[in-house]
């Protein structure tokens, strides 16, 4: 059983200026743990006065930070490592806490996400020139785009936090984070280790808040200058619209319906396996999950067969545990979403293969779902097309690599895609033939540096490395007489 080592005394105030500050705002928000349903803490939803006192400090430090040096820069970034180093045990029980990752993974994905993304920015901050000499007589500058704020969802939360605050703060800009209001603990812990590794003040602000309210209101306030957003394709849409009439710079990261293309010169058994794990990790709820496996139809009943053996040896338990088991889903909201849909695959006719409704035996309190996995899909159902963001898995036929490409396009989505094959030229071509922007090949999986994000409703922009900081700077060039 984990314990908690860490004070939870910030989390009903907001970090603005550099100092933990009382909210103006007195509507509360109660934190649950999704796998005892308990109230762990509650926060204060921002309202205006907050959104603006963070704002107004954010463009205030931005005067002095944006002209720091790139060696000042990368020193507080070595600074900020050495404490999310040390503290990544609280991050790890933290997010098992508030959002249900067992704590094995907790540690080894969620919470080393933070240092991963950290530790490359560093790299691509050092190699990157900031001046540039243009080899026709003109130089060009990257300089910090001003106040940038920050909004991400609950299902990575410090992956997601530090793909945003490590570039901000690495180019020189100054910002605001509002995380998801269901992930608001990891968010406290981070802005503390910010706080420890010596920032200048107002350079990073936290607040938290909902999206209806502090979230529209950063997405229209005339002091910030970009808004990067991770989340559901519905905000996505409304923080574009919100954020138009101050032409800002909106970068999106969105859902995806991702295709898994399993042809039969692959090692199946393996390959299957491995895919439905990954489609389960984190119970499902991973923007970039492989959900729709499309399967070479002279190796369908083989595949099913696989599918059904791996998902049913898949564990549930406890967060709290170590181990390779599977946690709850985040919220009774996002259960109650998933039986929705799993209630559409059987109406629509799919074939369940396992899984199914309901809370599993033995898990009436918390929000566990069973893993589900249903067969025959058409590509025209709602569990194919839409995002179910749980352990539930589609699988669709197809009889050559056209159909399957084809299949693999049909969808809204394009953030990515997965091929199993054993033939080189064949991966290499049906890779290029994807729209999307990640290609998984043969569990090829991502590295630390490179960039992530989506092709048509997944998003715009890249996170991460060198493209990463890219979308946090303007251009400016010198015409020299
Ligand atoms: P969500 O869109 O409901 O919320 C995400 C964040 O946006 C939260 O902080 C929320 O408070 C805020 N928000 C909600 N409505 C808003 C609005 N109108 N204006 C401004 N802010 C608003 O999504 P979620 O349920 O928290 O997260 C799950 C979604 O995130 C899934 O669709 C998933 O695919 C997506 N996701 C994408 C990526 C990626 O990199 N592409 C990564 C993780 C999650």
């Amino acid at each position: 059983m984990t314990q908690t080592h860490f004070s939870t005394d910030n989390l009903a105030r907001f970090y603005i200026n550099g100092a933990w500050v009382p909210p103006a705002s007195d509507r509360r928000f109660p934190v649950l743990n999704p796998a005892t349903e308990q109230k762990i803490g509650e926060i204060r939803l921002a309202d205006i006065k907050d959104v603006n006192a963070a704002v107004t400090a954010a463009k205030s430090a931005f005067e002095s930070f944006s002209m720091t040096g790139k060696e000042e820069r990368l020193e507080l970034l070595e600074r900020f490592l050495e404490v999310c180093r040390r503290r990544a045990e609280d991050l790890a029980c933290a997010m098992s806490m508030e959002m249900g990752a067992p704590m094995t993974m907790s540690r080894e994905e969620q919470a080393a996400s933070g240092i991963g993304h950290l530790e490359s920015f560093i790299e691509a901050l050092r190699a990157q020139e900031e001046r540039e000499d243009l080899g026709n007589g003109d130089t060009l500058l990257r300089e910090p785009i001003g106040v940038c704020g920050l909004i991400t969802p609950w299902n990575w939360p410090i992956n997601q936090i530090a793909l945003k605050v490590v570039p901000a703060l690495a180019t020189g800009c100054t910002c605001v984070l509002k995380p998801s209001e269901h992930t608001p603990v990891s968010a406290m812990i981070y802005a503390e280790m910010i706080h420890e590794a010596g920032y200048p003040k107002g350079v990073f602000n936290l607040i938290q808040g909902d999206g209806a309210g502090a979230g529209s209101i950063m997405s229209s306030h005339p002091d910030i200058r970009m808004i990067s957003f991770t989340g559901s394709t519905r905000a996505g849409i409304a923080i574009t619209r919100n954020a138009a009439d101050t032409v800002k710079r909106v970068t999106l990261e969105l859902g995806g319906k991702s295709p898994n293309l399993v042809f039969a010169d692959c090692d199946i058994e393996e390959r299957v396996a491995a895919s439905v794990r990954e489609c389960m990790l984190n119970t499902g709820q991973s923007c970039d999950a492989p959900t729709r496996l499309l399967v070479e139809r002279s190796i369908y009943d083989r595949a099913l067969a696989v599918a059904k053996e791996t998902a049913e040896a898949i564990a549930l338990g406890d967060p709290a545990e170590e181990g390779d088991h599977l946690g709850p889903l985040f919220d009774k909201l996002q259960y109650d979403r998933v039986q929705a849909m799993i209630e559409a695959g059987l109406a629509e006719g799919a074939q369940l293969l396992t899984g199914g409704a309901g809370k599993p035996h033995g898990f009436e309190t918390g929000w566990y779902v069973k893993p589900t996995i249903f067969a025959d899909v058409s590509n025209d159902m709602r569990i194919a097309r839409e995002e179910i963001f749980g352990p539930v898995l589609v699988i669709l036929p197809f009889e050559d690599e056209a159909e399957a490409v084809r299949l693999a396009n049909d969808t809204p989505y394009g953030l990515a895609a997965y091929i199993q094959t054993g033939d080189p030229a064949r991966a290499e071509r049906v890779a290029r033939a994807l729209q999307a922007g990640a290609i998984h090949i043969n569990g090829g999986a991502f590295n630390f540096g490179s960039p992530f994000g989506g092709y048509k409703q997944s998003g715009n922009g890249r996170e991460g490395g060198k493209h990463g900081l890219e979308d946090y700077q303007e251009i400016k060039t010198l015409h020299h007489a």
